[in-house]
């Protein structure tokens, strides 16, 4: 069946089709209809003529509709992770784990619909203001661009739909060419609600189509999350409109002298390095490890890498499955014989089949190797000694990248120390940089973007304050 896509809240087949395919085995993943100029057209005025009575819509129809995708994202979940399994390649578990979490994404928005309100803000600190008060209202900056990109088909666009429609504000939503079925199968359980007509559209269109909406006016606000180029490009296309950007990283690791569980800090390392064969912005990517533990540390990471099950994503024991593309598998190998040139030593993985990388693991890298300086987004995990956690912490803040940076240390000074001088957007202590739940906010600095996601963080970024100032009082 050909999966229509979305104008308004309502299905669409158009004139042509796409077909996705599998990047493990290019088995069809299923058919899509593509939008029309004027399909593209119908969707934006209805976001554009809706936006009045969409920012006035009660808080209990808003949370009520988000309720409902949550509902049922969670019955439906083995289904949505077999679609995003069959168009991504992401192994069966991952891709399991993506759809409970996109059920929690909705739900927490749901929540934050029901209690997102303003402020009352006494005005009677200078004589001049005596007897004023200001009611603060956040009102939506109006209609969303959200653009989303191939790595979490369900749980990203989540992350872009659900605080839109929590905060009244329509949204269009474009996701990724490689990865658009999932999105579109959301679209049929965002059509079940009773949201007007306009609130949501879901457009799979390439790349040029969205660079033409960044530009349309009539949707002032671009929620983008992808690449880095991509990401500051539309920033510099669209200088008037409120922009917000979830881009990529190389997330480091820091192993602290103190932690003594290296078996523990080598599991969570090898996981999260290789999961979704990399192909998340906060992959464990770099680690620096401290001269006393290095080598322990660095012995059980390969043998954890080394257990790791690579193969058919549908299967439940695969752990690591393909790149979303050949072309991005051979990338990743160059890099990797790029990094071995440079003196860097490669005791596992290094090979590549297909779209495939085998997990790979390397130690004694330069810095300014592509595998550290650059975003890998593959199964590579690079490994360096340091002399002091000053030495780490410096090797973090060299990067242009700055999403999240994990440090395993039980000590309290060094755990502050890095929450205060990481330049990062977040810093998790006692794990790797790759944790993240849903609720709480998220996001870059440097050249990893700008603003914050998680729901109310969202709800907060898509709203602007309105003063109404109230005279005798
Ligand atoms: P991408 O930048 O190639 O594409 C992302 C989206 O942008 C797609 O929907 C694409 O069609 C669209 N697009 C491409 N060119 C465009 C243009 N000129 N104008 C408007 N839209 C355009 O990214 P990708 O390869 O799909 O995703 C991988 C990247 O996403 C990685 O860099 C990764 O780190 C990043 N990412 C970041 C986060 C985060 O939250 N920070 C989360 C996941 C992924």
């Amino acid at each position: 069946m050909t999966a229509p896509f979305w104008v308004a809240g309502k299905p669409v087949s158009g004139a042509e089709t796409v077909v996705i395919r599998s990047p493990y085995d290019g088995a069809e993943a299923g058919l899509h209809a593509v939008p029309s100029t004027a399909d593209i057209e119908r969707a934006v005025a209805a976001a554009d003529a809706v936006r009045h009575e969409a920012a006035a819509l009660p808080a209990h129809v808003r949370a009520g509709a988000l309720d409902h995708v949550s509902r049922v994202l969670a019955e439906r979940a083995e289904e949505f992770a077999a679609l995003i399994t069959a168009e991504s390649g992401k192994p069966l578990k991952w891709a399991r784990a993506e759809a409970g979490r996109a059920a929690s994404t909705f739900r927490w928005a749901a929540e934050e619909a029901r209690r997102f309100s303003g402020e009352l803000q006494r005005l009677d600190t200078d004589p001049g203001a005596t007897g004023r008060i200001a009611l603060v209202r956040r009102v939506p900056r109006g209609p969303v661009l959200g653009i989303t990109p191939f790595n979490f088909p369900l749980n990203l666009v989540a992350h872009k739909v659900a605080p839109a429609l929590a905060v009244g504000a329509p949204i269009v939503l474009k996701p990724a060419p490689a990865t658009p079925l999932t999105a579109l199968a959301l679209g049929e359980v965002l059509s079940e609600t009773d949201l007007p007509e306009g609130m949501w559209s879901v457009l799979p269109v390439g790349n040029d189509q969205s660079a033409a909406l960044v530009a349309d006016p009539r949707l002032p606000v671009v929620s983008f999350t992808g690449s880095v180029p991509v990401g500051w490009g539309i920033r510099d296309a669209a200088p008037r409109k409120h922009v917000t950007l979830e881009l990529g990283g190389n997330a480091a690791v820091i192993v602290c002298p103190d932690w003594t569980d290296l078996g523990y800090a080598a599991d969570r390392i090898a996981t999260f390095a290789m999961y979704q064969a990399g192909q998340s912005c906060v992959s464990v990517q770099r680690v620096y490890a401290h001269r006393d533990v290095a080598e322990p540390l660095t012995e059980r990471v390969i043998e954890k890498v080394r257990a790791l099950g690579t193969g058919d994503p549908r299967s439940a024991g695969t752990d690591v499955g393909p790149l979303i593309n050949t072309a991005a598998a051979e990338r990743v190998e160059s890099w990797v014989s790029g990094a071995v040139e440079a003196g860097a030593r490669c005791p596992v993985g290094g090979r590549r089949d297909g779209a495939t990388v085998a997990p790979t693991v390397l130690t004694d890298v330069p810095e300014d190797a592509r595998v550290m300086a650059d975003e890998v987004f593959g199964p590579v995990v690079a490994i360096n000694t340091v002399d002091s956690v000053e030495e780490a912490f410096r090797h973090v803040n060299a990067s242009r990248f700055g999403l999240q940076a994990g440090v395993f240390t039980r000590d309290l000074p060094t755990a502050f120390a890095a929450s205060a001088q990481l330049e990062v957007g977040g810093v998790v202590i006692g794990d790797v940089p790759s944790f993240r739940a849903d609720q709480m906010p998220y996001g870059g600095v440097k050249d990893s973007g700008v603003g914050r996601e998680g729901p109310a963080a969202a709800m907060a970024d898509l709203t602007e304050e309105r003063i109404t100032v109230l005279t005798g009082v």
